[in-house]
């Protein structure tokens, strides 16, 4: 019996102490894979701080640049867009997760996404967008590939072409207008060359008569020419101003006795109210061209037997206010912000009647602002205008080529 009793004591010690080194391995393993999970845990969290950091430098330099970058995910979604584009489409909430439509609601931009699925590679691609003024964008754009050559997602760069496509549309008109204007009193001289030819030549009066229309139109010709250069040297800063001071009343003098001849031929008088010993700093041939241009103008569109005046007073301390005022039937509302445009006439048959070559005042515009002044218009229908103009007193910093 003791015997037994014996056996079964030692038999539940060994149980004892088999479940006692069971349970310490047990916390031993518990132990090494809580330290496991916390190494797991660890890395994880370095590792997403790494990743932070890298997308936050990555944000960092796309919202450095001035183009603006889009990325998107494998699924169509706004992963990445940088402060540029975002700043354009005025965007205030985080559009992360977003497809095109709903982030942006830009056809054009989807459908160049649905491109790229195709080609994997996009460059040139232009897109406009109308939002407060019309924006245009030439776009690069190329899928993202990861290291085993799975498609990530989209990354598109925008480049804003807006004032190169202004550019570009005033170049064009401004070319198909040069080509008109030197058309037109080209074809006429033709013309009557061939009547002369014709026969007309052999009377001397009707040959006299078209001579002087072939006179006429070549001057027209000219002038064009020389405005033409003229407004070319200042819109590329190459019109070298020698500026020096200039009493203003006596080169207005020299003005009107140049255009002695048309303001008698229109009965118009002109009045030099400009005070004397108003001083300006400016280049004497230039300024001079800005007055006849506008005293011209003022004879020319103002009415017959009309007044011309020339005026000048101190504006701001440091300026001279140039007004030429005439008592002509004026400007229409509608035309007073265009008539500094190059070739914009209110009247196109009266100007060319006149030998106009549309250019006189965007040459004003253009002296002026070389001269870091302004010029600007005022008129009221039937009662006259005044165009006005400053310019600086004293010597100051050169002004950039004109725009
Ligand atoms: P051009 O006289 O050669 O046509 P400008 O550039 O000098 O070209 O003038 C542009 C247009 O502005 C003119 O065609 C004319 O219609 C208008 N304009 C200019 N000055 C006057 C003025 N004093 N009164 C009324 N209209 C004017």
């Amino acid at each position: 019996m003791l015997q037994f009793y014996l056996l079964a004591g030692c038999g539940a010690l060994a149980v004892l102490a088999g479940w006692q080194a069971w349970q310490h391995r047990l916390e031993r393993a518990r132990a090494a894979r809580d330290h496991a999970l916390a190494l797991e845990r660890q890395r994880e969290e370095i590792q997403a701080r790494v990743l932070a950091q890298f997308q936050a430098r990555q944000q960092a330099i796309f919202n450095s640049m001035i183009e603006g970058v889009l990325l998107l995910d494998e699924q169509g979604r706004v992963r990445m867009i940088n402060d540029s584009l975002g700043k354009f489409f005025g965007l205030t909430t985080d559009i992360r997760g977003q497809t095109i439509m709903e982030a942006f609601r830009w056809h054009q931009l989807a459908a160049l996404a649905l491109r790229l699925q195709r080609e994997k590679h996009v460059t040139g691609a232009e897109l406009e967008i109308h939002r407060v003024r019309r924006r245009c964008w030439e776009v690069n754009a190329v899928v993202v590939t990861g290291d085993q050559g799975l498609e990530q997602g989209q990354l598109f760069v925008f480049h804003d072409v807006t004032r190169l496509k202004e550019l570009e549309n005033i170049r064009t008109e401004f070319v198909g207008n040069v080509s008109h204007e030197l058309r037109t009193p080209l074809s006429l001289i033709k013309g009557f060359v061939e009547t002369l030819l014709d026969g007309a030549l052999r009377d001397p009066q009707q040959a006299t008569r078209f001579l002087q229309k072939i006179d006429k139109h070549s001057d027209r010709l000219l002038f064009l020419i020389e405005d033409l250069l003229v407004i070319s040297r200042l819109e590329s800063g190459q019109a070298g101003l020698h500026l020096q001071q200039i009493d203003l009343r006596d080169l207005a003098q020299r003005v009107i006795e140049d255009i002695a001849a048309p303001a008698a031929a229109r009965k118009t008088t002109i009045e030099n109210n400009i005070p004397p010993h108003t001083v300006v700093w400016a280049d004497t041939n230039r300024l001079q061209q800005v007055l006849f241009n506008l005293a011209d103008n003022a004879i020319k569109y103002g009415k017959s037997e009309g007044c011309v005046t020339l005026s000048a007073r101190e504006s701001d301390g440091d300026k001279v206010e140039v007004s030429v005022a005439d008592d002509g039937p004026g400007i229409p509302p509608e035309s007073i912000g265009r008539v500094f445009e190059r070739f914009y006439r209110v009247d196109r048959a009266r100007s060319r009647e006149s030998g106009g070559t549309g250019l006189g005042l965007a040459i004003v515009k253009h002296i002026v602002q070389a001269h870091g002044g302004e010029a600007w218009v005022q008129s009221t229908m039937q009662k006259g205008s005044t165009f006005f103009f400053t310019l600086p007193r004293k010597a100051g910093p050169p002004a950039g080529p004109a725009s």
